[in-house]
């Protein structure tokens, strides 16, 4: 019988699936199948050109003889491109998403016409900080730079070109916002510079020779004795901080070559700092390569055919590494599993480590995950039998974890401190000072503002539906983002009756101007996002620190993760609450993991580390377990509250994002899309929540809500969302809704 295939052709622009159809020959009939690369004649010449193979039918509805034939399937069994084509089908269906967009995630595509080095316009903050910023410049009538902003918002790297033509910017607006620390404007540059790379290994290399401890050899040997059987195999590292990790990737990709395969390490792009990229151009010379976001998509694409010529067999970079078109894959590593970057925020929504499984499984590969906090979805599995786990506990260059301290910041309240600065934590400062120690004082600014406490009881305000806290409008009222619950914000406190309650506010230059009136004799560095303007500003603070140019480093988010300062012997942690209280289920999860983090920064030298600790809740767990620096602790109290609610990994969850710009129309959309939904729930006993504003309500005059799913089995959610899609697609009622799901 003779069979057809649907043919996507061009994905380097079109973002609807558009397919062409084509006649199977009888002597492919057996080959081809959705996935495979194909060639075929397109076009008035006929040219052959690359297409990929969606969909084989049996019939078609036009005349067979009208119908051009396929040329040539990509019969190498190894191909990289049709392994990589199925992975992205999968994509499509898991996450939601067109086909084409899909493909584009995962294949690499030529740009048209051949790209000239240019300037580009960078954003420098993050999305939450730039909506913050925008609507600023809205409220000063800024139009220019708002203009920019939003424009940046939703494409955070432009040609500059773009910018100074279609959008009207001019030079000095744009020098103005850069001295803001809101962009960067930057040369588009290649980050291979191999001759000083060169030199710098030699330095490197007498710096750090080492035997492996134990604990890695360990690790080591299991994952190589079983390299033959695994089929997807998954591992889970979980060593504290300075445990040794990366020596034990080293390790697993040295062995994955010597078995004539390849390797892939995704590692967060803040970790990419020169000592550590250093370290893998030492061990693996020119066999590796670096991706990072800066690449031009025309640089990304040569690394990615270097890849698939077999000219490299190490790839190194942050998410979109995974997609590595490596005929041979044998490992798949990810550091710092825990990073909230593994996931995608354009569509499709993936989440590198659920892909980079899918893919070690297509492929026979092995997937190691390593982290000091395990995300609590990657621990679940190996206690399911899913994945295996090894644990560090000790720290490889030898040193103890700090001591950690916990103040009460109400008790400070009830004895008349209202400083910042707890009692404690000022004494200890002054110590070190003394000592010419360092000293790091984090502010967590996640969930920063929103929701309200009090300061007397520590008492936040939650919904009383989702156990989540309810975020401050505005208008003076109270939300819940998940269903949609709304209350006036109180004036006093509902417990104990006190006036303060309301929300945090001290800033990190709030901090600074404290610390400098306190402690006039301290040199002081300051880290975020006003700070690190520049391409280099990040770079500088760190160097400054670590060359002891300050004593005290203050900071964000940004100075908690993955450096390494050995003269620091104190971390003062202010607000370790606010996390808490982001209205997520994640909360805790993410609050202990940033504490855990941040106490890790203390002591990695010689001397002795101390963490202090404040908060409003000395009594959650989250606090006291990362006090302890204890994750099972976390883990087990953190699980019966994913029990109870039904939240991942105890349930999957679907969100169904929705946005725009007319307000009215939105909400008729998503009332009948709630209407859908349920109905389609109710026969799996699936349960539907909302529709509430999502966090950030409106973006750009572009109003957004969300949707929530939860079931406890992924299939069950893709198969509403499936039929949700479908919907979607029939119904002009969403044309001018923009619609797409997440998985959770
Ligand atoms: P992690 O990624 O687990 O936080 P790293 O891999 O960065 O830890 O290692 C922390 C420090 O310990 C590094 O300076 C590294 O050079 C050192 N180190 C790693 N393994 C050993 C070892 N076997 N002996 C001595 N030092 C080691
Ligand atoms: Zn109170
Ligand atoms: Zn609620």
């Amino acid at each position: 019988m003779e069979r057809f295939a649907d043919v996507i052709i061009d994905i380097s622009h079109s973002k609807l699936d558009q397919t062409f159809q084509y006649r199977i020959p009888a002597q492919l009939c057996e080959q081809i199948e959705p996935g495979n690369v194909v060639e075929i004649p397109f076009g008035r010449g006929n040219r052959l050109t690359k297409g990929y193979v969606l969909r084989v039918v049996e019939h078609s509805a036009y005349p067979p003889e009208k119908l051009k034939e396929i040329v040539r399937v990509e019969t190498n069994l190894a191909g990289a491109e049709s392994k990589l084509t199925a992975l992205a089908l999968w994509m499509r269906d898991y996450y939601g998403s067109t086909t084409v967009q899909a493909l584009r995630t995962v294949l690499p595509f030529r740009q048209k016409a051949p790209q000239k080095k240019k300037k580009t316009v960078v954003l420098k903050l993050t999305q939450e900080e730039a909506v913050q910023k925008l609507a600023w410049y809205r409220e000063k009538h800024q139009t220019a730079r708002a203009r920019l902003l939003e424009a940046l918002i939703g494409q955070p790297v432009l040609a500059q070109e773009l910018v100074t033509g279609s959008l009207k910017i001019t030079l000095p607006v744009l020098r103005a916002m850069q001295e803001q620390g809101v962009l960067s404007c930057e040369e588009e540059q290649s980050y291979r510079t191999p001759l000083m790379i060169e030199q710098l290994v030699e330095e490197e290399k007498a710096a750090s020779a080492f035997e492996l401890t134990q604990e890695q050899q360990q690790i080591i040997a299991a994952v190589r004795s079983e390299w033959e059987e695994r089929r997807g195999k998954e591992y889970l590292i979980h060593g504290v901080t300075g445990s040794g990790k990366t020596a034990v990737y080293m390790e697993l990709i040295a062995e994955a070559l010597f078995r004539g395969q390849q390797a892939i390490l995704l590692i967060p792009e803040i970790s990419l700092t020169y000592q550590n990229v250093l370290r893998f151009y030492q061990r693996f010379g020119n066999r590796v390569s670096i991706l990072h976001s800066r690449l031009s998509a025309s640089e990304r694409y040569d690394q990615f055919e270097r890849a698939k010529a077999g000219e490299i067999d190490v790839m190194i970079g942050p998410r979109s590494a995974l997609f590595t078109p490596f005929q041979r894959l044998g490992i798949i590593i990810i550091d710092e599993e825990h990073e909230n970057s593994y996931k995608s925020e354009t569509v499709p929504r993936y989440d590198a480590r659920e892909t980079a499984r899918k893919r070690a499984q297509l492929e026979g590969a092995a997937l190691v995950l390593g982290s000091a906090t395990p995300d609590l979805e990657t621990y679940y599995r190996t206690q399911n039998g899913q994945s295996r786990l090894f644990t560090m506990n000790r720290r490889a260059a030898g040193g103890r974890l700090p001591a950690v301290l916990v103040t009460d910041m109400r008790e400070e309240l009830r004895a008349g401190n209202r400083s910042i600065l707890s009692r404690a934590l000022y004494e200890r400062i002054e110590d070190r000072l003394q000592k010419h120690q360092q000293i790091m004082l984090f502010l967590n600014r996640r969930g920063y503002a929103g929701f309200i406490s009090c300061r007397s009881c520590g008492h936040v305000i939650r919904c009383p539906h989702c156990d989540v806290s309810l975020s401050l409008h505005n208008h003076g009222r109270l939300i819940c983002h998940y269903c949609g619950y709304e209350e006036a914000a109180p004036a006093t406190c509902p417990v104990c009756g006190s006036p303060y309650i309301g929300g945090f506010k001290a800033g990190t230059q709030q901090i600074e101007t404290l610390i400098k009136k306190e402690f006039p004799q301290a040199r002081l560095l300051r880290m975020d996002a006003d700070t690190t303007r520049g391409k280099d500003g990040h770079a500088e603070i760190l160097r400054a620190f670590g060359a002891q140019e300050a004593d005290i480093l203050i900071g964000t988010q940004m100075i908690v993760k993955g450096h390494d300062f050995p003269g620091v012997t104190l971390v003062g942690i202010l607000a370790a609450d606010t996390s808490l209280n982001i209205s997520d289920y994640q909360a805790s999860e993410r609050t202990f993991q940033l504490l855990t983090q941040a106490a890790g920064r203390a002591g990695r030298g010689g001397q002795a580390g101390e963490v202090v600790i404040q908060t409003y809740t000395p009594q959650h767990y989250a606090i006291t377990s990362a006090a302890q620096q204890d994750y099972l602790l976390f883990y087990e109290q953190e699980m019966r509250y994913r029990e109870l609610s039904g939240y991942p990994p105890c349930g999957g969850m679907m969100a169904v994002h929705c946005a725009a710009e007319d307000q009215q129309k939105l909400e008729t959309a998503c009332g009948y899309l709630a209407g859908f939904l349920r109905q389609a729930a109710s026969r799996c006993q699936a349960v539907v929540i909302g529709p509430a504003d999502e966090a950030v309500a409106r973006i750009s005059d572009v109003y957004r809500k969300a949707l929530y799913i939860k079931h406890p089995k992924a299939k069950v959610l893709t198969s509403i969302k499936n039929i949700a899609e479908q919907y979607i697609e029939i119904n002009a009622g969403f044309q001018d809704i923009r619609i797409h799901f997440e998985r959770r």
